[in-house]
């Protein structure tokens, strides 16, 4: 009798999850608060924007709460100045008390039980059935995140992590997504057309997270959607500054970006860090670009961005610091333009404010530097560019920023010398700015470029020269950036 019968194939097992997380409907039920406090005041808030009438009960209500019961959020909060009484829990959806001691918090608690009505006693985890978390409000879109109570400062810096990447606007897509989702329901789609939809409806928030969808652009996505078989989708081409290094130095947009990009053609001055923000399934491409090891040739770069936007992918091109600094960003951008390819830019933070910040150095001071000056080392021919305005590079008054110093720095520092520049105007070399191994290098101009040359100059090079930087050239010491694990500013 050991027959086998064929059973289906489970799916593995969920793993353990120390909360459930539901999301309860609260539109005009009734929930009770008991209590007046200003943590009353909050849940009350927070239950009238889900649509709850609620009735707080409170003898001594506090001013947050009188404030927020005359200007309620959604349904209605109702102040009753007595205390709450077993009989105000019948018929209520949830219930919340602000409890002084544990014994109050247990009369309540077994109270709003006995009535079948789940209860939460403000900061009192053992008197509670559930916990409310943090939020992240793009209503309809709605995000709960919990740590069962064990960290809630870790959770509330995940709340703000999701906050920096969820557009704001994400409120009104999903808000259209909820008004059209029964026409597209009915729209004659087939599974996989409807599928489509919502991808190509997907896609155009990520693209357009602060726009207000309209009825138009329903009909824009059906029809594209229809079309589809026929029509590759539209590429396009984001131009996006990886910043210096560290990828927090990256702009919410730039990450944005990544996040919907299907090609990523970057160049070796982008940290791995940065890269790490990219969605998974994109494809990354190095395009080279180091100044004087193997590269790409620049019309390469241009031809394959512009093939790739024209099969319909979202390429992006992610470039060191800004793109519009020293980046070529006007060759790409003329080469898409000609193409007929949308383009954007996304900026980043430049090495040389990168490098400054680390330095705690500011480039503009009201006395003794009234200009800031950007110059390359590095010509077209890879020599030191011969139409330099010497004149400007002496001004004492400056505050120059050398991009790709290394190979002719001596050069520059000469000829800058010979054209009026002070040989002891203070000059600083930061190697790897704003990475974990920057190191910093101070002289005056005349010594520096002998101090940079019998240094480990692997990884990108900036040199600032200007008075300014006569603080760190009296330290006259080589500094390695403090070893650390974790960036700057983004302490408990
Ligand atoms: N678009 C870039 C510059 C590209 S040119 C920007 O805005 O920063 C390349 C040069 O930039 C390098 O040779 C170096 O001089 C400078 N650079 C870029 N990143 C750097 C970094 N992390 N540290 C020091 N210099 C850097």
């Amino acid at each position: 009798m050991n027959a086998r019968t064929p059973t289906e194939t489970r799916s593995p097992r969920m793993e353990p999850l120390a909360r459930l997380p539901v999301f309860l409907s609260l539109q005009g039920r009734r929930a009770v608060v008991a209590g007046g406090t200003p943590g009353a005041a909050w849940k009350a808030e927070l239950l009238s924007a889900a649509g709850a009438a609620v009735d707080v009960y409170a003898r001594e209500p506090s001013d947050e709460l009188l404030a927020v019961a005359g200007d309620a959020p959604g349904g209605t909060i109702t102040v009753h100045r007595r205390d709450w009484q077993a009989a105000d829990l019948d018929g209520a959806a949830i219930a919340i008390a602000a409890c002084e001691n544990d014994s109050q918090a247990e009369h309540f608690a077994t109270t709003a039980r006995a009535c079948g009505v789940p209860v939460n006693v403000i900061d009192k985890p053992k008197f509670c059935d559930f916990a409310f978390g943090a939020i992240v409000n793009r209503s309809p879109l709605v995000i709960g995140i919990s740590t069962d109570g064990a960290a809630p400062v870790f959770g509330q810096a995940i709340r703000a992590k999701l906050e920096a990447m969820i557009p704001r606007g994400f409120a009104r897509w999903a808000d259209a997504a909820r008004r059209w989702r029964h026409a597209v329901q009915t729209s004659g789609l087939s599974f996989n057309g409807r599928r489509r939809f919502w991808q190509l409806f997907t896609a155009m928030a990520a693209r357009n997270p602060d726009y207000e969808p309209e009825q138009v652009d329903y009909i824009r996505l059906l029809t594209e959607t229809e079309a589809e078989g026929s029509i590759v989708e539209k590429g396009s081409v984001v131009l996006v500054g990886a910043g210096p290094g560290d990828p927090e130095l990256m702009t919410l947009r730039a990450v944005r970006a990544l996040q919907s990009a299907d090609i990523i053609l970057y160049d070796d001055l982008v940290s791995v860090e940065v890269l790490d923000f990219a969605r998974r399934e994109a494809k990354k491409m190095l395009v080279g670009k180091t100044g004087y090891g193997p590269s790409c040739k620049q019309g390469e770069i241009n031809a394959l961005m512009v093939s790739l936007a024209k099969a319909g992918k979202r390429v992006v091109r992610l470039k060191g610091g800004d793109p519009m600094i020293f980046g070529r960003a006007g060759e790409e951008i003329a080469a898409c333009r000609d193409a007929g390819i949308a383009v954007e830019v996304v900026p980043g933070i430049t090495a040389a404010q990168g490098a400054a910040s680390r330095l705690g150095i500011s480039l503009t001071h009201r006395s003794e530097a009234r200009r800031l000056q950007y110059v390359t080392g590095h010509a077209a021919d890879g020599r030191l560019p011969r139409d330099v305005d010497w004149r400007s590079l002496a001004d004492p008054s400056a505050t120059t920023a050398v991009y790709m110093p290394v190979k002719t720095l001596a050069e520059l520092s000469a000829t800058a010398i010979a054209e009026g520049l002070d040989p002891a105007t203070p000059a600083v070399a930061v190697l790897r700015a704003t990475r974990a191994d920057q190191v910093t290098i101070a002289a005056s101009i005349a010594e520096l470029p002998a101090r940079l040359s019998s240094a480990d100059v692997s990884g990108p090079v900036i040199v600032f020269i200007g008075r300014v930087f006569g603080e760190i050239a009296s330290r006259d010491v080589m500094q390695t950036a403090p070893a650390r694990t974790h960036s700057p500013g983004v302490r408990p």
